[in-house]
């Protein structure tokens, strides 16, 4: 038999991410950032990369950079939150980092097609879905540096409420919080309810849990709206841990965190579960 080998491919977008990542370590180091919150506007200035604030909010920007005097510029939108702010400013750091690279040409070529036919992008060039990925990996790294992020959850249970106080610990949104905290927590999910249109999630990360769990993850968020003023519930479904909090974001919006029974930080909240969840709180369960 006659085995085909294929070439091994070496996936230039993984070269890109690991550039990037370590960039966002050494900024950290070369500023002297050493503990959360971290401060892109630092970072921007040791680049010597200017930055205009202009409110944009009309056009639905939350920034961009520019080529002035040949050199990136970053434009953000004064009218967004802080917290949006300092991770755009991030995601527009990356690309300056990039547009910088490929301007020196060392010839690393990063498989991105902006760059595809020059060292700098064409004009009118359309945005490139795996570029901006890798810039929002960046900004997540600079803000939310792995091994503070571990730090961060080393003691504490991944619960909803948790998961806020990370968020405003590396001043980040609860999104940002929720994304980079199960992306770096193996064994979690997090995911954003609204109570109308219902039921509604309005974004996911973390675990790919199967169709049987997610319906009961419905049928559990419903339950916890319906259990007001009883914002906070712990239960405990298969294999799995449910966490929810209503007052994470008022009265209409749940957070809901899932971890599997592996996770080390779940190990914290099993004794809660018989106390908090009640059947006088949320008859069925
Ligand atoms: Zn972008």
């Amino acid at each position: 038999m006659i085995r085909r080998h294929s070439r091994p491919s070496i996936r230039s977008r993984s070269v890109a991410e690991e550039l990037l990542a370590a960039s966002a370590r050494r900024l950290l180091l070369e500023t002297g950032m050493f503990t959360p919150p971290y401060d892109p506007w630092k970072v921007a200035e040791y680049l010597r990369i200017p930055i205009r604030e202009v409110a944009m909010s009309a056009s639905g920007v939350d920034g961009y950079v520019d080529y002035v005097d040949d050199w990136p510029a970053i434009v953000l939108n004064s009218d967004a939150p802080w917290m949006r702010r300092r991770f755009t400013l991030g995601h527009e750091l990356a690309h300056a980092l990039l547009m910088l690279r490929m301007k020196r040409d060392d010839g690393i070529k990063l498989g991105l097609k902006r760059y595809a036919h020059g060292t700098t992008p064409a004009v009118g060039s359309r945005s490139d879905p795996e570029e901006e990925r890798l810039c929002d990996g960046f900004a997540a790294a600079l803000l939310m540096p792995e091994g503070d992020v571990r730090e961060y959850w080393r003691r504490r249970a991944i619960t909803a409420q948790a998961i806020f106080e990370c968020a405003t610990f590396f001043e980040v949104s609860l999104f940002t919080a929720c994304a980079r905290s199960v992306k770096i927590l193996p064994y979690s999910n997090a995911s954003y309810w609204q109570r109308r249109p219902w039921p509604m999630t309005e974004w996911e990360r973390g675990l790919s849990i199967s169709r049987t769990v997610w319906d009961s993850l419905g049928e559990f968020v419903e339950s916890v709206f319906a259990a007001y003023p009883q914002h906070s519930v712990t239960k405990s479904f298969d294999e799995f841990h449910l966490h929810a909090d209503a007052s994470v974001r008022g009265r209409d919006c749940l957070l809901l965190v899932v971890s599997r029974g592996t996770c080390e930080s779940s190990q914290a909240v099993r004794p809660a579960l018989s106390q908090k969840l009640t059947q006088e709180h949320l008859p069925g369960f």
